[in-house]
């Protein structure tokens, strides 16, 4: 029997009405002779509200205790989903990360999927039932204590499915009806791609476009999942949305395909730091034992034996990050005369397997900002992708600047 992975994110099962609908399209999938695994988030809004509370009951909480709460969204949709199911007379049951078990390192609000053991529902497929509505973005530790996959997780767990039951496809449903060359919230010009390389949605997800968590993106290259990105209030044939598939299969495509932004950044500036072997070492442990997330590091050419270093960071990192820095201080570790940070500020990047054979990418890159006033304040590149750090009130106009550029809105 073949098995069909369909995930529904939180827009898609916002309320009751919308959770019939999403119903409706696995009765379909059913119809055509599927076994259907049903993987759902919270209702939209709900995992933020969940986190709010967290964060308000217990400002440095213990991330055991956040998982057991923000978790608790999706175990609402995945009941109510397997109910709504059995009214259409659609065998259905519902299970808990726990229950299947999904089983996760112990790396709180960011584990990482390490079994997804298949006996216990493939036999209840095997008895007749239809569709395991599966509770999306948690999962059980070695300690047996419940942990969440991080925000986005739900397309992971959807991909970890569809890789564990050798799925015909994983279809993940959402409200948009495809990837986009950027976020079609920031211009109506982005266009749907009907089809995109692994590499370049890997390089889009991780540098902000949130359509599919990074962590999916990989686990479906690795696994050769067949991932499709699709509307759920849209109806269309198998060949809607866009199919996230190897570079090989992709016939055309322009220079850079796509335009990503993230919204949140910080850079901070370590002033007057001796220039010797080790000192890089010395600053980035321990920012990396306070679980900051560095992301660009930049340092300035050398005076008196002294330089700047300036690294980006998420901007809610901001606060552990400069404690991390003032007790290397205090404990004699690094030494620096002063530390700034600059907390409005966004990065911008274009992405483009094209970019290997291309040169003048990153001239065309700047030359558009730069026509639009906007300063750059770090740059970093990688084979596939250029980003810029921007202050963050030109983002959008970035955006669209860089879009425009590159001609995105039509095939070359
Ligand atoms: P879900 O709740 O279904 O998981 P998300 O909000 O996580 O949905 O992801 C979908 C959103 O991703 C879209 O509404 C869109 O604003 C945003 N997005 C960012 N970049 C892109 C892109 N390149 N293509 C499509 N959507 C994008
Ligand atoms: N509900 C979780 C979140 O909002 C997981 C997901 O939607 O993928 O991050
Ligand atoms: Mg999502």
């Amino acid at each position: 029997m073949s098995v069909l992975v369909m995930k529904f994110g939180g827009t898609s099962v916002a309320t009751l009405d919308r959770i019939r609908r999403a119903a409706k399209r696995v009765g379909r999938e059913v119809a055509k002779g599927h076994d259907v695994i049903v993987i759902v988030s919270a209702m939209a809004g709900k995992t933020n509200e969940l986190v709010g509370w967290v964060s308000e009951t217990s400002p440095f909480f213990d991330a055991r205790e956040y998982d057991a709460v923000v978790s608790s969204g999706e175990n609402v949709t995945a009941g109510l989903m397997a109910l709504t199911l059995q009214e259409m007379d659609v065998p259905a049951r519902s299970w808990q990360g726990w229950q299947v078990p999904l089983r996760t390192s112990s790396a709180h609000s960011a584990a990482r999927i390490t079994e997804i053991p298949t006996d216990n529902i493939t036999q209840k497929f095997a008895e007749g039932m239809k569709v395991a509505v599966v509770a999306g973005f948690q999962g059980i530790s070695p300690e047996g204590r419940i942990t969440t996959l991080g925000r986005g997780g739900s397309d992971t767990t959807a991909v970890a499915f569809a890789a564990a039951f050798n799925a015909v496809r994983c279809d993940i449903y959402t409200d948009v009806d495809g990837v986009y060359t950027t976020d079609p919230r920031i211009t109506s010009k982005a266009r749907k791609l009907d089809r995109i390389a692994f590499e370049e949605m890997l390089e889009l997800a991780s540098l902000g476009a949130k359509v599919l968590q990074t962590r999916s993106v990989e686990l479906a290259m690795r696994y050769k999942v067949k991932l499709r990105v699709l509307s759920s209030f849209e109806d269309g044939d198998e060949t809607a949305g866009t199919l996230v598939c190897d570079e090989e299969d992709i016939v055309e495509s322009n220079v850079v395909s796509g335009v990503a932004y993230s919204r949140d950044e910080a850079k901070m500036t370590l002033l007057g730091v001796a220039d010797k072997p080790g000192i890089a070492a010395a600053i980035f442990g321990p920012l990396s034992e306070a679980g900051v997330n560095v992301d660009m590091i930049v340092q300035n050419i050398s005076e008196h034996g002294e330089t700047d270093m300036t690294f980006s960071c998420p901007v809610d990192q901001v606060a552990r990050a400069e404690k991390a820095m003032r007790e290397a201080r205090e404990s004699g570790e690094i030494g620096f005369s002063d530390l700034v940070a600059d907390t409005d500020v966004a990065k911008v990047s274009v992405v483009g397997i094209g970019m290997r054979s291309h040169t003048g990418v990153a001239a065309q890159m700047f030359k558009a900002l730069s026509a639009e006033n906007v300063n750059i304040k770090v740059i970093t590149t990688s084979e596939i992708k250029i980003s810029v750090l921007i202050d963050r009130k030109y983002m959008e106009l970035a955006v669209q600047a860089l879009h425009d550029t590159f001609g995105l809105d039509k095939v070359a």
